[in-house]
């Protein structure tokens, strides 16, 4: 019989009840072991002679990867795949797989969500009238949305989805992305800019839909920050350590930019004292982009489907490292 592991804080608290997983473990002719003690070498032990290692987050690197002995898959039940080493686990000829498309339209809606809410100053709004005071003046300035400059960094799956929706509140779109084709922009009716800083200077809004990569990690520093339009929002859904949360701090306390919507921290869950989740122009979010009741059960569905497949023999259909099939 084979042994997946399932790991990880963030697993067990988006699926909080396995039931679904544990009904279709025979399907893969599996049991399910559950790793709730956070220590690597626990994860190393329960995962040696595992046949897949399930996560979300939790990281699944070089020395645990090493380790694995009769391993057939790596699978996140997330989009970002970033918690794993996928170089250690090409070389070991491990497939990574995710589960890439289960909320698309969920996060490209949150983060549009977040840049109008932002935008239209609810969260300066929400406390006062809670207090039974009725002003406009608290959420001043507040700009039309008709033909501001929405920029989009990392023009996916995500950042596409996210293309029409501003066109429809009447945003022109602007994006970076260094790793697509000039045809794919203008098909979509974008912008190209080449550089990041031309897109920091001309965008409104911001929005980050680029995967956490050593390129990545912080590309949202001061610099960039200060690159930005004084009235510019900032929308992160993607990962928290693409931006240096302290910079965006900095930037916020003294105005040099407008507000932030922040979905993603550097650190999950943040401490209660976090300073961002204290500062009056920014409203955060519980990393909950991804979640509505549809995308929490395509992701089981996408997840285990993947697993059956794999462990039947089959080639996965959402391989992160296609080149260990030699693709
Ligand atoms: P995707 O792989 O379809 O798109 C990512 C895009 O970013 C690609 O087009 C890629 O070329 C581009 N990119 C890579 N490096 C870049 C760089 N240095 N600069 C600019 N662009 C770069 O991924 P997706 O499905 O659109 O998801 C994007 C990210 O969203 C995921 O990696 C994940 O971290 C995050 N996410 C968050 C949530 C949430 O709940 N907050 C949910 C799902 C996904």
């Amino acid at each position: 019989m084979n042994r997946v592991v399932f790991a990880g804080q963030r697993l067990f608290m988006k699926f909080p009840k396995l039931d679904y997983f544990e009904g279709r473990m025979p399907e893969a002719d599996a049991e399910l072991v559950c790793v709730r003690d956070e220590s690597p070498e626990a994860l190393a032990e329960a995962a040696r002679e595992a046949a897949a290692v399930v996560v979300i987050a939790r990281p699944i690197d070089r020395p645990l990867i090493r380790g694995l002995e009769r391993c057939r898959l790596i699978l996140t039940l997330s989009v970002g795949y970033d918690c794993v080493d996928v170089a250690a686990a090409t070389e070991r000829g491990i497939p990574v797989c995710n589960t890439p498309a289960y909320c698309t339209d969920e996060v490209a809606n949150h983060a549009m969500t977040l840049v109008l809410a932002v935008a239209r100053k609810l969260h300066l709004l929400l406390p006062k009238t809670r207090e039974a005071v009725w002003d406009y003046k608290f959420s001043r300035p507040i700009f039309n949305f008709r033909d501001k400059c929405l920029g989009i960094i990392g023009l996916g799956r995500i950042g596409r989805a996210v293309v029409p929706k501003a066109k429809g509140f009447g945003m022109r779109v602007a994006a970076y992305d260094p790793y697509l084709d000039d045809d794919l922009f203008e098909l979509l009716g974008v912008e190209r800019c080449y550089e990041l800083p031309d897109l920091l200077r001309q965008a409104d809004y911001l929005t980050v839909h680029a995967p956490l990569t050593a390129e990545t990690r912080h590309m949202i520093d001061a610099g960039a920050l200060g690159a930005m339009k004084p009235h510019a929002v900032l929308v992160n859904t993607s990962r928290g350590p693409i931006v240096d949360e302290q910079a965006l701090c900095r930037a916020l306390e003294s105005g040099r930019i407008a507000g932030a919507g922040i979905d993603v921290l550097e650190e999950e869950p943040p401490a209660a004292d976090s300073p961002l989740l204290g500062l009056e122009n920014a409203l955060v979010t519980p990393h909950i982009a991804w979640y509505s009741e549809e995308s929490h059960e395509a992701d089981m569905i996408q997840g285990m489907d993947e697993l059956v497949r794999v462990l039947a023999g089959h080639r996965p259909r959402f391989v992160v490292n296609p080149q260990i099939f030699g693709a």
